[in-house]
């Protein structure tokens, strides 16, 4: 099974993913159901050309997508990302810290 992680644009201003790649390769928080056999293929943000990027995902063979803690947290554009995700994969709505976030729930979708 390949993944990606999408993560917001803005906070890769000032962050290079330590924590997300972290609990990947420790298989945590929202990685801690996969085995060893899962390979992480995608780290992008959200801005540019996503139709670009999905297809390049397609292609590479991913079939689910995480969108970063920051994606949930901080922007705006989570719900409508998640849905465009949806029709291409399934989406687990955050990567690392807590499944749980008050202010917003964490979406869970699969591949229409
Ligand atoms: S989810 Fe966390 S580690 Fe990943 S890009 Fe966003 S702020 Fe950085």
């Amino acid at each position: 099974m390949r993944i990606g992680i999408i993560v917001r644009d803005e906070t890769m201003d000032a962050c290079t993913g330590k924590s997300c790649l972290d609990a990947f390769y420790g298989r945590r928080d929202s990685f801690a159901e996969y085995g060893a056999e899962v390979e992480l293929c995608a780290f992008t943000t959200h801005n540019g050309d996503l139709q670009r990027k999905i297809d390049k995902m397609k292609e590479a063979g991913i079939t689910c997508i995480h969108l970063g803690k920051c994606m949930r947290n901080e922007c705006p554009e989570y719900e409508e990302l998640a849905r465009r995700l949806a029709q291409d994969f399934d989406v687990v709505g955050y990567s690392h810290g807590p499944q749980e976030y008050p202010a917003r729930p964490t979406i869970f979708l699969e591949k229409r």
